[in-house]
């Protein structure tokens, strides 16, 4: 849509942005006063604009003000916009599978990753809706049954005995802030300070292995030694809990461990094995994807 603008207003309106269907949209200039608006109408432009600036006084509180206003209004517009997107581009042409999935789910796949905003499983690893009954937690960890209820255990319980899930995955990550808060913390400190230090303790015994084995690298690459012990950790406690184990043990559900490596896209995979004659379990089958 192209808008004439003319007087003051075209001043400033090549900087800054106008209210659209309740959002705020970026103009761009196309001419010596025509300016160009994307594909939305204009509810409301010049009279807003003009008044503001005659209130605000000057151009930089004016610029100022708008700025402010646009990172938190262009946000909340662009969901709406990835929103829309969403369902005409997705949900519409699959509406009888969204539709089935509006009333049950049957997840495969049960799956524990980071709270980090740069791991999301479902992306990563293309899960579609429906498809991995997901929780995410700082580090990634799974504490052994003996620590007491976590939202992490709840989560597992409930797809493990309802919803049947056959295949379990940790998924840690490089550069974990989870994994450094606890590489970090003191050992002799007795009460971790805040509620993060606290929680990323439960990978405390990866954290001394990890020291122990190489004392003699960087914190870094003790970090990245820490970030997959605390995995294999997080593994073995899947099976303190009895309806998990028995299910690994009858072969109706699978534990995986994962290592997404930000840095060169990799993606490192464990299994947990068991050994048929004994109550034994360990981590193998190692594989990198890459
Ligand atoms: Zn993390």
């Amino acid at each position: 849509m192209a808008l004439t603008l003319c007087g003051r207003a075209r001043r400033f309106v090549s900087a800054t942005s106008v209210y659209s269907n309740g959002c705020l949209q970026r103009l761009q200039q196309t001419g010596s006063n025509r300016f160009q608006l994307g594909e939305a109408k204009v509810i409301r432009l010049l009279p807003r604009r003009t008044n503001m600036v005659q209130e605000l006084g000057s151009r930089e509180d004016f610029l100022q003000e708008n700025r402010d206003t646009e990172t938190s209004y262009d946000f909340l517009g662009e969901m709406r916009q990835r929103f829309l997107r969403f369902k005409r581009q997705k949900y519409l042409p699959q509406i009888e599978k969204f539709q089935a999935l509006a009333v049950a789910q049957s997840p495969k796949v049960m799956v524990i990753g980071c709270a980090d905003s740069r791991v999301c499983p479902s992306y990563v690893l293309g899960f579609q809706p429906g498809e991995a009954f997901t929780i995410r937690n700082v580090a990634n960890l799974i504490t052994p049954i003996q620590n007491g209820p976590t939202e992490t255990n709840s989560a597992l319980e409930f797809a493990v005995t309802t919803l049947q899930v056959e295949n379990i995955i940790v998924m840690g990550h490089s550069n974990c802030g989870g994994i450094a808060a606890l590489m970090n913390h003191q050992n002799h400190l007795e009460q971790p300070s805040s509620l993060v230090e606290r929680w990323v303790m439960n990978g405390k015994a990866a954290k001394l292995r990890t020291q122990e084995a190489s004392s003699h690298l960087s914190f870094d690459e003790q970090c990245r030694n820490c970030e997959k012990e605390s995995i294999k950790d997080s593994v073995m406690n899947l099976i303190t809990y009895p309806w998990i184990r028995d299910r690994v043990k009858s072969g109706e559900v699978k534990i995986h461990g994962c290592y997404y490596n930000l840095s060169d896209c990799s993606l490192e995979k464990w299994r947990l094995s068991s050994d048929k004659n004994s109550n034994e379990f360990y981590v193998s089958d190692k594989e990198i994807w890459n």
